[in-house]
């Protein structure tokens, strides 16, 4: 009888542990689900011209590698999508971490709702941001790279004249860890059409991979308006999550069919 009370209980144990397990691995797999929408909250609505912004993730003033612009901190345009933030920080980390000393300047993002900005056309919804150039002195001494300073085909400074250099190797990485982001797929880096030269020559004189040399071609465009030879514009794809309200225009390359 004893025995028979004991199996019994045994019996009881086994069936609540066995309940338990299978509540969690009913349960286990919203959690896990609802712990991802967290992580991609963000949404970009509409187009980088006419959108908005909701639950946009706003950019440390400073982080490894990069620091904020004091103009994009005092207007509070510092919001972007989850996927454009990570894109950034990583990117301008992993510069800094093959050049020591690299320190990106970050500009406008876009506004915490998103919509339309006194000197932007687009930089609507998220998928925005212009960086500046990084840069050396003549005598190639890394500095802070100097706020929206115009380079010329020698990659010297316009204003003030040929006290700064494009620093092609930095700008080159920096557009390597852009496109081949983890976060984000790249599909446009505004550059003037002589600095893309500078840098793409630099890519070729280091052997680097023809594959990414021929994205990066496609990618870096200097716009018929805006001339971007003081700072770069890079506008990343939708993603993915927030399709289908929000919308891409342009060209869709190759490698994101
Ligand atoms: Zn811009």
């Amino acid at each position: 009888m004893k025995f028979e009370i004991k199996s019994l209980k045994k019996r009881e144990g086994i069936k609540f542990f066995t309940n338990i397990t299978v509540l969690l691995i009913l349960i286990l797999p919203f959690t896990a689900l609802l712990a991802a929408s967290t992580l991609s909250e963000s949404l970009s609505i509409g187009l980088p011209i006419k959108g908005s912004l909701m639950k946009g993730e706003v950019i440390p003033v400073k982080g490894r590698g990069y620091n904020l612009l004091e103009s994009t901190q005092k207007e509070k345009v510092r919001f972007g999508t989850r996927e454009l933030v990570m894109t950034i920080k990583s990117a301008a980390f992993k510069v800094s971490k093959n050049s020591p000393g690299a320190n990106l300047q970050v500009g406008d993002l876009s506004s915490r709702k998103g919509g339309r900005l006194d000197h932007h056309a687009s930089h609507q919804n998220g998928r925005d941001v212009d960086l500046m150039y990084y840069a050396t002195l003549k005598n190639n001494k890394s500095v802070k790279a100097p706020r929206f300073t115009a380079f010329d085909k020698n990659g010297y400074s316009v204003d003030p004249p040929m006290k700064y250099k494009f620093d092609t190797k930095r700008n080159y990485l920096l557009v390597k860890e852009l496109i081949n982001s983890d976060f984000s797929e790249v599909q446009w880096i505004f550059t003037a059409n002589h600095l893309k030269k500078l840098m793409l020559d630099y890519g070729e004189s280091i052997n680097d991979s023809p594959g990414f040399i021929r994205k990066a071609k496609q990618i870096l465009k200097q716009p018929k308006k805006n001339l971007h030879w003081d700072h770069f514009h890079v506008r990343i794809y939708c993603p993915e999550n927030d399709i289908p309200r929000c919308k891409d225009f342009g060209p869709v390359w190759a490698w994101n069919r």
